[in-house]
């Protein structure tokens, strides 16, 4: 086992103890992770790129998540069809409102029943199939519409009727999922406003949703880091053996504390340039990201700043999701220049 090996499931290369299943690769599809749970990992992880993973229990399934669009999500439910054909779902928790989670919520039985956290339906006509597919089609100058082009362009968001959730998940909630309890945890604000979590403690897995980015810088959306970094300590309470995040390869607690310090350093780096007087672009611009650097799009550095200094000082000028993404497409040019 090696740390620098791409493939290797666990971010520490700590042993494996016995009796624990072998570890799953990063590989594209559905990963058995024992105990009648799964995961579907999508590689690379980046922009879109996300997980989700299935619960079985006695004659019926949850389903953690769906993916960012229609053809992604048929793809993923095929490949789960001979788990589901008796254990068919019946339970869709969606971890938030960003489209890479739920944009495939159309494509479930009707009769499963849809879970979010607080504030879900608010966030994601924010960013609906309809915005994302406006911005494909606008002009935010060459360095901003090569970003989303390369980015967003492999993903299709026309024809997309997201279904909502029906159950609001605003502290805690267990659901019985054929006999065996599944936790839905509600951790936001953090990345977003509504970050749902479901904790398996029969089978030690937790799905953490895009509170986890494993290889890929994490986003703050919602913010503060503060906060995040507080769903970081609980999610390490659980002491789960192993993890699955939105973003990267299955992880367990040493890639919950990897997040935990990038968001660390988020919150001290801000504070300092903020109590300097210096304003969240030039902080950004002047970043030395140090043992970061690694992160795939490490030019989330931008929102992640904008948002923590809008809570530091809520004066800060407000910026449209397409004016942050053109901030990180030209940060991103900037250093790579
Ligand atoms: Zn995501």
């Amino acid at each position: 086992m090696s740390t620098t090996d791409p493939h290797h499931l666990y971010a520490s290369g700590r042993a494996r103890s016995e009796g624990e299943p072998m570890s799953t690769t990063y590989d594209r599809g559905l990963h058995d992770l024992g105990d009648g749970v799964s995961a579907w990992l999508l590689p690379d992880g980046s922009w879109g790129w996300s997980n989700a993973g299935l619960v079985r229990g006695d004659g019926e399934s949850l389903l953690f998540d769906t993916l960012f669009d229609l053809p992604l999500t048929r793809e993923m439910l095929d490949a789960m069809a001979p788990l589901t054909e008796t254990a068919p779902i019946r339970h869709l928790v969606n971890s938030h409102a960003n489209g890479d989670h739920c944009f495939g919520n159309e494509l479930v039985p009707a009769e499963a029943t849809v879970y979010a956290g607080t504030d879900f339906t608010h966030h994601l006509h924010e960013a609906s199939p309809a915005v994302l597919q406006s911005m494909m089609e606008s002009d935010y100058g060459p360095v901003g519409t090569a970003y989303l082009q390369r980015w967003f362009g492999p993903f299709t968001f026309t024809g997309i009727s997201v279904r909502e959730p029906e159950v609001t998940v605003d502290t805690s909630l267990t659901v019985d999922v054929g006999g065996r309890d599944v936790e839905l945890l509600m951790l936001g604000p953090a990345h977003t406003a509504s970050d749902l979590v479901a904790w398996v403690p029969d089978a030690g897995v937790l799905f953490a949703g895009d509170l986890l980015f494993l290889g890929g810088a994490p986003i703050v959306w919602a913010g503060p880091a503060a906060a995040w970094i507080d769903a970081c300590d609980r999610m390490i309470a659980l002491d789960p053996r192993h993890v699955v995040p939105g973003h990267g390869p299955v992880t367990d607690t040493d890639g919950i504390r990897e997040v935990r310090s990038y968001l660390e350093f988020v919150r001290d780096y801000a504070a300092e340039t903020f109590q300097a007087g210096m304003g969240w672009r030039e902080a950004a611009d002047r970043i030395d990201l140090a043992s970061f650097d690694s992160l795939d799009n490490s030019e989330r550095i931008i929102a992640n700043l904008y948002t923590e200094y809008r809570h530091l000082d809520p004066e800060t000028p407000q910026q449209g999701l397409p004016e942050l993404i053109v901030g990180m497409a030209e940060w991103d040019a900037a250093r790579s220049r």
